[in-house]
């Protein structure tokens, strides 16, 4: 037996074959299962105090400044869209998470499967769309490495990217650091990648077209930083939406999570695709948005400098931390009630990003 099998004797797998005997789609989808395949199987044996955090990357501890480590792979289906490509969104992801980090992001690494018969000027497209997004955000793309898979076994592309970033001066950003009082403040409209995506996939047509909202949050977040030192916690609701970012916040800093279904921002466009598609805007994925933990007394100039930004003119407050229901995300409804706003559980879209 060889040293590895060793070490694996007597260790059962801590996913219950009676529970999932096979990796299914939602296992991808950012919700519940994302999350019990993520904390059981990975975050259980590579487990150490940078991992355990579930921040959007790694912050290194010591030195300054301190550098901020993130990775993220792309099998968006189809891998051009409305509004971007996967290209793009390989760059932009990564870019972001490292933004949520607080850094400022230096350096990407890209890994490119691609099937046999990808047209090659399909692939010179993706390129100059990552060199332009690349340019945008102000990091440089050093290393890389490139594999072929047989026909029929990769659909096309797809594409890691990880990324170095350095942490800005003073940002102290963690999910864990959520406090009582502070607000939460979206910087537009949410939903839009993902019902850009689910319209193209399922024949939609509308008024004009809804184009995704990738974009790299990096600029945002340095001037969010420059106007707050109560910045606590930043994430971008990609995968699962804000319903599922809020409960990662919310189970990760063990307060309470209130938001307001008044204040949330959704087009209109965006709101009769759900109503069509039976999708919840909650859970719908972003790919140029983030959320803002920012202490009371410091959240009306963070907004105000978030509707400063491009990329932040319909910059909202949409909820805020509360002592309540510790671990758990409520929102307040229209005409009153509140419900809680549980993790997406099962598929909702496959493959979004
Ligand atoms: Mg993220």
């Amino acid at each position: 037996m060889n040293q590895i099998a060793d070490l694996s004797a007597g260790l059962a797998c801590p996913i219950p074959l009676s529970e999932y005997k096979n990796v299914l789609l939602a296992h991808g989808g950012g919700g519940k299962l994302t999350q019990t395949l993520i904390q059981k199987m990975f975050a259980s044996r590579f487990d150490n105090q940078m991992l355990d955090i579930l921040h959007d990357g790694a912050v290194f501890p010591g030195g300054s400044p301190r550098y901020a480590f993130s990775t993220d792979s792309y099998v968006i289906k189809p891998i051009f869209f409305p509004g971007g490509d996967i290209g793009e969104l390989a760059v932009n992801g990564t870019v972001n998470d490292l933004a949520m980090c607080g850094a400022k992001p230096l350096y990407l690494s890209s890994a490119f499967i691609i099937e046999e018969g990808l047209p090659m000027d399909d692939l010179w497209k993706i390129v100059l769309s990552m060199k332009a997004a690349a340019d945008r955000s102000g990091v440089s793309l050093v290393t890389g490495d490139t594999k072929v898979v047989d026909r029929g076994k990769g659909d096309g592309i797809f594409i890691n990217t990880s990324g170095i970033g350095a942490v800005l001066p003073h940002a102290e950003i963690d999910p864990r650091n959520a406090r009582r009082g502070d607000r939460i403040i979206v910087n537009g409209p949410i939903a839009v990648h993902g019902i850009a995506i689910m319209s193209v996939r399922e024949g939609l047509e509308f008024d004009t077209e809804i184009r995704s909202d990738t974009a790299p949050l990096n600029g945002l977040v340095e001037r969010i930083l420059k106007a707050g030192k109560d910045v606590h916690v930043l994430r971008d609701p990609t995968r699962g939406g804000v319903a599922s970012a809020v409960n990662e916040i919310a189970q990760s800093s063990g307060k309470g999570i209130l938001l307001d279904e008044e204040a949330l921002p959704i087009g209109e466009q965006v709101r009769g695709a759900c109503e069509i598609l039976g999708f919840d805007p909650l859970y719908v994925a972003n790919e140029g948005k983030l959320l803002a933990f920012v202490a009371a007394g410091s959240a009306g100039r963070v907004l105000q400098e978030m509707r400063s930004h491009p990329l932040g003119k319909e910059s909202v407050i949409i909820g805020e931390v509360v002592d309540d229901h510790p671990g758990i995300a409520v929102m307040k409804s229209r005409v009153g009630g509140t419900r809680v706003v549980d993790m997406l559980s099962g598929e909702q879209l496959p493959r979004i990003c």
